[in-house]
């Protein structure tokens, strides 16, 4: 039998996956997997295992993971091996995601969107953690280098539209299915992988510490940024993804009571992030966020109320539409969540039928809130629930004293001491990167 058995039923998977792997003796082949698979993702179905030479075409979304109602399809655990650094007594350092501070209390019986930043904090002080660190940091610098990005293009007249970088997912997505794109990428690293460049290449040295003693691992709600830190060309900055269930796990198998944890803050450096960081972890906020920075970027001005709630772009449908118009620039908007759905405006786009500017792609339905290393206590993960991740993000936006990356003090003084402006010679060494075409993945002979 074919090492993909019952691939007429399910999802094949590759036993080197690096994001997943599938627990045989659970599965009753039911096929949800390769329903989702096909259906929101559009990667089941637009291949052939012949042509392939026997290997499955995963983007590591783990979309598949999160609906699998047996919890055969899970992610590849790498919390102990975290556990054993700590053990070993390296300097161990975290960054945490967005979506994660409003979903694990799920685990731990709280209501969905219940916002347990300090406690995680906490409990990874409490695990043997020496530094925690926000992604929203990250993600502030990321805002910092794409808007810059984008009003650079439009100026130069350069590849539009631009399509965010954020999801690894979606990046392999358009590197095996639709490389004639690649130029539409923005160039910019991923929010952990700015943040992860940042720890090892200028915390370090602040700190007279060698980047090989730090141990640096993302707790994020991803399967695919396991596959994206081992990606050739960001390799060594980040050195573990753990989802928010592993950390779930770990913090059960230690025997902590998450839920009385009093609440830490973030450790200085990287303890800082604006609320467009934050609503990062949701479908529409990286948009927002862009929108947010590129009008302070084009007027010089603080970005007004409607740009502090961009409803537009907000919600749970599938693809958004807006229009955006500051000074006498006018930018077309697209967000869409699902690599499908992002398939038929691709196709659009190729045809011609349709143009935009900018484009924010994530390949969960609802962004990385319902990401595959998400929370799976209340099963289905229903609109409902989504919602109540969402609007726990925009609620810890609102309340944020800077709402936008510029206002950030630690994103200043990075800037200041460190990488000069963006888009400067240092910014693109260290927070910029490049894609590959994979389309050949698609039509390889058996061995090769
Ligand atoms: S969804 Fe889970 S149980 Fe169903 S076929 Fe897929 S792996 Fe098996
Ligand atoms: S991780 Fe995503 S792309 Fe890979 S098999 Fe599962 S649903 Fe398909
Ligand atoms: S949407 Fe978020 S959680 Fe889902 S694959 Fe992309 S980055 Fe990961």
């Amino acid at each position: 039998m074919s090492k993909h058995m019952f691939s007429d039923i399910r999802v094949p998977i590759d036993e080197d996956n690096p994001s997943i792997k599938r627990i045989e003796e659970k599965c009753i082949k039911c096929g949800i997997c390769k329903g989702i698979c096909k259906g929101s993702l559009s990667v089941y179905g637009y291949y052939n295992l012949e042509n392939t030479g026997n290997r499955a075409i995963c983007i590591g979304c783990g979309q598949c993971s999160i609906s699998c109602p047996t919890n055969a399809i899970v992610e590849q655990y790498d919390y102990l091996k975290v556990k054993e650094e700590i053990k070993k007594g390296k300097i161990v350092i975290f960054q945490v995601a967005p979506a994660v501070r409003v979903s694990i209390g799920e685990e731990f019986g709280m209501e969905p969107g219940s916002i347990t930043i300090g406690k995680i904090v906490s409990a990874l002080k409490k695990l043997g953690v020496k530094y925690v660190f926000d992604t929203t940091f990250g993600a502030d610098l990321t805002i910092m280098e794409e808007s810059s990005e984008l009003i650079k293009r439009i100026n130069d007249k350069d590849t539009l539209p631009m399509f965010t970088s954020c999801c690894p997912a979606w990046v392999k997505f358009v590197e095996i299915f639709y490389p004639e794109f690649l130029e539409n990428l923005s160039t910019c690293k991923s929010p952990i992988l700015m943040e992860g460049s940042m720890i090892k290449n200028y915390f370090a040295k602040l700190k007279n510490i060698d980047r090989d003693d730090i141990i640096s691992v993302a707790l994020t709600p991803c399967t695919a940024k396991k596959y994206e830190i081992n990606r050739e060309e960001l390799k060594g900055d980040i050195d573990y993804v753990i989802t928010t269930r592993e950390f779930a796990r770990y913090i059960k198998e230690e025997n902590i009571n998450f839920k009385d944890l009093d609440d830490s803050s973030f450790d200085n450096l990287m303890q800082e992030g604006s609320g467009g960081g934050t609503i990062f972890g949701t479908s529409g906020g990286v948009m927002e966020s862009a929108c947010r920075y590129a009008y302070k970027i084009l007027t010089g001005k603080d970005p007004s109320d409607n740009l502090l709630e961009f409803n537009d772009v907000r919600g749970l449908s599938n693809v958004k539409e807006a229009e955006l118009v500051i000074n006498d620039i006018k930018l077309k908007l697209a967000v869409i969540n699902g690599t499908g759905d992002a398939r038929k405006i691709l196709e659009k786009i190729k045809n011609k039928e349709v143009y935009y500017d900018f484009i924010e792609v994530m390949a969960c339905e609802g962004g990385c809130i319902s990401g595959g290393g998400q929370p799976k206590v209340n099963m289905p993960i229903t609109p409902d629930i989504k919602n109540k991740r969402s609007s726990s993000l925009y609620e810890i936006d609102k309340n944020n004293k800077s709402r936008v990356c510029y206002q950030n003090m630690d994103i200043i003084n990075i800037y200041n001491n460190f990488l000069n402006e963006p888009l400067s010679d240092v910014a693109y060494k260290y927070l910029h990167t490049t894609y590959i075409d994979r389309s050949n993945e698609l039509n390889k002979k058996e061995g090769i």
